[in-house]
């Protein structure tokens, strides 16, 4: 492409996550063989809609590649002490091998505390700070599986890490930080923001790589991104068409960005399905 009409290279997450998906798939296929099938545990607190939605995809998404998926379902009225039963309980059994805990908890739960107490090697989401720190550390570990699904994408995008610079945009527990830290693991320069960042702009304009992850509609624009740069849009937005129907956007304003960026990851279609399949080369991994 030439001239006026160069759009930047746009990252396909569900082509991406089709190949991981297929790489766990055989993986998981040889395991069976072995008698040791790969096995993937879900605690789930029953009482919101769409987090059971979520499991449900997720049962398909485990057993279209071969992955069994076990969902413990406790009541809506769970307290503390049920829900860290079940985890202590699914810790200590050597037939279990990947446990995740499904989000949001009933209010009055604190969540962290819980998921702190999921044993560090069968922490699929990543989401016990030991895992964390693990990965400040550089040991291997259970990585959260949506910045390893950023990684997955830059590396898609063929940049050279080591000395590039990287704004990541965001700096939550979950996904900001574990970011940024893989990106510093990778030799990056990584300019690190949050909601008290003073001039965005300044920073992003400086980056090769920027990766917004905020939660905040249309906060990346055109005038903030150096052309060339590769762009990774982890935000998940709804927000309200004209005609009063609802559509999912990211944080990055996509029409106006693709026309500077050199590649950019679209929302939906990027980050989002690549997080599912690092969720599932977690899961793998996990029983390796
Ligand atoms: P969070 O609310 O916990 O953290 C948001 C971070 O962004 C904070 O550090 C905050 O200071 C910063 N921030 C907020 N407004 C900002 C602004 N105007 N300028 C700069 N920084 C700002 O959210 P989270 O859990 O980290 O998620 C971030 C986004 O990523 C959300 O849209 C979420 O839905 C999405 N997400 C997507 C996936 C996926 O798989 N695609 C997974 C997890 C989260």
């Amino acid at each position: 492409m030439t001239g006026a009409t160069d759009t930047a290279r746009i990252l396909d997450g569900r082509a991406l996550a089709r190949e991981v998906r297929e790489r766990v798939r055989a993986t998981a296929e040889a395991r069976r063989a072995d008698g040791a099938p790969v096995r993937l545990d879900a605690v789930i607190v029953e009482g919101d809609p769409a987090s059971g939605i979520y499991a449900r995809n997720q049962r398909r998404t485990c057993e279209e590649v071969g992955i069994e998926y076990r969902l413990h379902a406790l009541p809506s009225h769970a307290g503390f002490e049920d829900i860290a039963g079940r985890i202590l309980l699914l810790n200590a059994d050597p037939k279990v091998r990947a446990v995740m805990l499904h989000l949001p908890l009933p209010d009055g739960l604190e969540t962290e505390r819980i998921q702190s107490l999921i044993a560090v090697e069968k922490d699929v989401e990543g989401v016990n700070p030991a895992n964390i720190g693990n990965v400040v550390y550089g040991r291997r570990s259970l990585v959260p599986c949506t910045a390893l699904a950023v990684m997955e994408l830059i590396e898609a995008a063929r940049v050279e890490l080591r000395g590039a610079t990287c704004a990541v945009v965001g700096a939550s527990n979950i996904v900001g930080k574990p970011i940024a830290v893989l990106l510093m693991r990778a030799d990056a320069t990584v300019i690190s923001m949050n909601r008290w960042t003073r001039d965005l702009p300044e920073f992003t304009r400086r980056a090769d790589v920027i990766v917004a992850a905020a939660g905040v509609p249309g906060l990346i624009t055109a005038g903030m991104v150096r052309p060339g740069a590769v762009v990774i849009d982890v935000g998940v937005n709804r927000v309200t068409n004209p005609d009063g129907s609802e559509r999912t956007v990211g944080d990055v304003d996509f029409d106006a960005v693709r026309r500077v960026a050199g590649a950019i990851s679209p929302v939906p279609g990027g980050v989002g399905p690549m997080t599912v399949a690092m969720l599932l080369r977690n899961t793998v991994a996990a029983q390796a």
